[in-house]
């Protein structure tokens, strides 16, 4: 009989469900060995560790349905996978039991162009499906900052947003149609390949953002957008955020909805100078960097109107990229902002606390002053277009006196998103790390209603216990 997780409490997998469920997927499809089982107990979020018992990969609906019903008979924990790439703890099994992980469900089906549609497996890459779209002229708008590895079935479970969110909106604006498995085995589907479609609840939409807590998606039917036909990119340099902030704001009212609309403050802009050298102004207080797509004559006219609008807040340097390298290059800044940051230090804390667009300056002189008063360097970017600001801090993991001091800066951080009319988490979920400050934000009677629906889709609790709807 095998042992039970570090932290107790559950039934384990015992030597009985395992060979249920290799029976079910192939021996080498249901592996146990120590260095899988440590693979698969971190995600991509910082300090946070589970205990997996049994990382199974199955290959169709079929085998998620059989690993499931068999799961939920011996009430072992099972939390669905992707690629990891999650910020907020979600695949993290802190109960021990079996991660799902569906990244051999990777089949992209079919992109119908009469339709404007794309049929997908869960495991299937994000960039993938941008590809397989963009080869016929069509473009799948979501694009996470991890799309490279992410999978749809992540995006759609985390509700994924993207630089272009601002336009074209995040992941569940695509969200057609799902096939998924209830924790109980029974497989369900909801909505389709109709854009008009009101027959029941609207439990694709439901799932959208669930975390895996509710069911396992197992295929998905996803909208796509006609490509546009040209794009052009912008940046502004500011003295400071505020200025940058109200820029933002004049942007939005002069009729304008760039397709990106980003900034980076001074700590930002310093650690991607220092690592890319692109000539970014280290004395620059703020930079925007603007987008928009569409046919040319309109990305002209819009740009010139966003480099307007920045001049009128006091820009100290506006440009247009004039070729498509430089284009290519102002975005690669942007992009290049977590990995430079990364590099200052070995621990990377990366949040991403959501304000009304109004309140970006109220926000980011607060986490200017959490920093200075916890002392911790706290470089914060993000999406301004959305209000989606994510404060980084980086430390050094063995100072553990450092790391209370980022979480009790963080718990600030969060609690003033709550007083600004705004969200503990704009993209990357609650998970682990933010389920502690949910009820702040949603409240007592919100928080039973989220913790009744997931007794109706999880009886016995078995779906990635811990996080969202515990
Ligand atoms: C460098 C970097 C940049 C990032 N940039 C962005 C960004 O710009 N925008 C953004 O929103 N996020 C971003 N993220 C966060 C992360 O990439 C997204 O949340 C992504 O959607 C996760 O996809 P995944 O396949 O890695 O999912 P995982 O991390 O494997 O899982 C995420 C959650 O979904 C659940 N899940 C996974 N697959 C399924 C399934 N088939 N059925 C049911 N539940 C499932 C899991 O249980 C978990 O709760 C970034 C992360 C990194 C590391």
């Amino acid at each position: 009989m095998r042992t039970g997780p570090r932290g107790g409490g559950r039934p384990s997998v015992t030597d009985g469900v395992r060979e249920r469920i290799e029976r079910v997927v192939g021996p080498g499809n249901a592996r146990d060995d120590a260095g899988v089982l440590l693979t698969y107990a971190r995600d991509a979020t910082p300090l946070q560790r589970g205990d997996p018992e049994l990382i199974v990969f199955p290959g169709t609906t079929e085998e998620v349905a059989a690993v499931l019903r068999i799961a939920d008979e011996a009430r072992v924990p099972v939390i669905p996978r992707g690629a990891g790439t999650n910020l907020s703890g979600g695949t993290v099994a802190r109960s021990g039991g079996i991660v799902l992980v569906l990244t051999r469900m990777n089949r992209l089906l079919e992109v119908d162009a009469d339709d404007l549609v794309a049929e997908c497996h869960p495991g299937v890459r994000t960039i993938e499906l941008a590809d397989g779209a963009a080869a016929k002229g069509l473009l799948f708008p979501p694009d996470p900052g991890s799309y490279t590895t992410s999978t749809l079935g992540g995006n759609v479970a985390e509700c994924s947003g993207g630089l272009r969110a601002l336009k074209y909106g995040v992941m569940r604006d695509y969200v057609l149609g799902v096939e998924a498995v209830l924790p109980t085995g029974e497989v369900i589907r909801s909505g389709g390949r109709l854009v008009k479609d009101v027959a029941g609840y609207d439990l694709r939409r439901l799932l959208c953002g669930s975390e895996g807590t509710l069911a396992v998606i197992t295929e998905l039917t996803l909208r796509l957008v006609p490509a546009p036909a040209s794009s052009g990119t912008g940046m502004a340099y500011f003295a400071d955020l505020a200025d940058a902030a109200r820029a933002v704001s004049r942007v939005l009212s002069s009729g304008v909805l760039p397709v990106t609309l980003e900034f980076l403050d001074e700590v930002c802009i310093d650690a991607v100078e220092g690592y890319a050298q692109i000539g970014l102004d280290r004395g620059a207080g703020a930079l925007l960097i603007f987008g928009q797509d569409g046919d040319e004559a309109a990305v002209a006219r819009d740009l010139e109107r966003i480099a307007h609008a920045c001049q009128g807040e006091g820009a100290s340097e506006v440009r247009i990229a004039q070729t498509a390298d430089e284009a290519r290059e102002l975005l690669a800044a942007r992009r290049a902002v977590l990995p430079s940051l990364s590099r200052l230090e070995r621990l990377t804390i990366l949040e991403d606390a959501t304000v009304p667009r109004s309140r970006i300056a109220a926000m980011v002189e607060h986490i200017q002053a959490v920093a200075r008063r916890h002392d911790l360097k706290i470089g914060t970017f993000g999406h301004a277009g959305d209000g989606n600001l994510h404060p980084t801090a980086v430390l050094d993991p063995d100072d553990t006196d450092a790391v209370r001091r980022a979480e009790l800066a963080f718990a600030e951080i969060f609690a003033k998103a709550i007083e600004l009319h705004g969200s503990i988490t704009g993209e990357h979920g609650v998970g682990i790390v933010k389920l502690p400050f949910l009820e702040q934000q949603l409240g007592a009677d919100h928080v039973a209603l989220l913790r009744r629906i997931k007794a109706a889709f999880d009886p016995h609790g078995i779906l990635n216990p811990g996080k969202l709807g515990s």
